[in-house]
């Protein structure tokens, strides 16, 4: 499933160093220093696999700027899989140069819900004390911990049962996939999936001893460990006689889309699902601006982008195209967490898009992107709420909660 380094070497040995890739690299805009280019990058996995660099902690902070958006991919004339290279390459780091901070975070505490959980829950201790907000004042926490905002007090698997019948003659039977940032931080975007697919005839299969879809482990080199999650979530949904699978975050659907659908498992796209079950269905539009940012891990690694805009022509009184709306917003999962400052530049022109587009709601797919862009906004003192789009659908079913 996850291809080490040397698997990749017939493409890292294809780049002929053209630097198109240069001109699409977000964190090249911001950083304008060659090393940061995707080509660099691919050559320092080429010499670190050929032993002429040894793997240190330089290399892995010059391999940890990448924020695996996938734009240079895209882009390269000749087809390197750039971000493909820059995780294998993670993943032998992390083995040379292990760091011991990433092995707690990523491999013993996030693949065990109940330590996940206990986890948010002092984070949220902390906050409700104000002691986050003073470690903050005073210099003593990293700003990245401010991006999450303010925990909810529940989280969504809390409220969401295992199985949500059918409103009416259930049209299909699907399994919801509930990942860990739309549990813990957005529950409301889970509880408008649940309720918008029941009511459009699903019967919702949300397995209560889900874990995490793998991808922050993936982009924190613990392959293994990503792949032991792939393992797990798939016999989860077997289990229950489960053989599509949906979610309402775009980097979940990603990472199933590389690792469960890999056991057999049809992954959906939400948007294309509701948008099929909508069909003729003629819905109450909100009365307001709303433009869209395309979350790179659904545009960009699985190329759905009409999907969402689609659905939001169907709820939306006006609809504003932002410039650049296909532009990574800087969040990148981890990567605002260890490169705060040039996430936030590239973050403030996403920022200065919305604003060009005098919108009023910010809709996106993803929940590292839902929190990046709140993040920028409220820096910025704008009052402009950042939903998905499956919460603008709920309003318009009339679905009140
Ligand atoms: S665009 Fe492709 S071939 Fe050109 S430098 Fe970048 S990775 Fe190499
Ligand atoms: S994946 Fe994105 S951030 Fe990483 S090197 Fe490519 S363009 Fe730059």
């Amino acid at each position: 499933m996850f291809e080490e380094l040397p698997e990749l070497k017939d493409h890292y040995l294809r780049c002929v160093r053209c630097g198109q890739c240069r001109s699409v690299c977000p964190v090249f805009e911001v950083v304008r220093n060659e090393t940061a280019t995707p080509r660099a990058k691919v050559f320092l996995a080429h010499m670190l696999a050929s032993g002429e660099v040894k793997a240190s902690a330089g290399v892995a902070a010059q391999m940890s700027r990448c924020l695996l958006c996938q734009a240079c991919t895209k882009e390269c004339p000749s087809a390197i899989p750039v971000h493909k290279i820059v995780t294998a390459t993670r993943s032998l780091l992390a083995r040379e140069v292990p760091s011991s901070l990433q092995r707690i975070i990523f491999k013993e505490i996030w693949t065990r819900p109940r330590l996940l959980q206990l986890s948010a829950g002092l984070f949220r201790g902390c906050q409700n004390l104000g002691l986050t907000g003073l470690g903050n004042s005073l210099g003593l926490l990293p700003p990245a911990l401010n991006l999450p905002g303010k925990l909810p007090s529940r989280q969504a698997r809390s409220f969401i049962q295992e199985i949500t019948k059918a409103e009416g003659t259930p049209k299909m039977r699907v399994g919801y996939f509930l990942g860990c940032a739309t549990n813990f931080l957005f529950p409301a975007v889970a509880r408008s999936t649940v309720a918008v697919l029941a009511r459009l005839g699903c019967e919702v299969v949300t397995p209560a001893e889900l874990k995490c879809c793998g991808l922050p482990q993936e982009e924190n080199g613990q392959t293994e460990a990503a792949e032991a999650l792939a393992n797990f979530n798939s016999a989860a949904f077997q289990r229950l006689g489960v053989e599509a699978v949906v979610t309402d975050c775009a980097s979940c659907s990603a990472a199933l889309r590389e690792s469960i659908a890999l056991k057999g498992m049809e992954i959906l796209d939400l948007s294309e699902l509701l948008n099929d079950l909508l069909t003729g269905r003629h819905l109450q539009k909100i009365n307001k601006v709303i433009t869209y940012h395309d979350p790179c891990h659904l545009a960009k690694a699985q190329g759905i982008t009409a999907g969402p805009r689609e659905l939001l022509g169907r709820t939306c009184g006006e609809f504003r195209e932002m410039p650049g709306a296909n532009n990574c917003c800087g969040g990148g999962g981890s990567f605002s967490f260890y490169n705060y400052d040039t996430s936030m530049s590239i973050l403030d022109k996403k920022i200065s898009s919305i604003k060009e587009t005098g919108a009023e709601v910010v809709a996106t797919c993803c929940p590292s992107c839902t929190m990046q862009i709140r993040h920028g906004l409220s820096k910025q003192g704008l009052l402009i709420p950042v939903l998905h789009p499956v919460e603008l659908l709920a309003q318009g079913l009339g679905i009140g909660f």
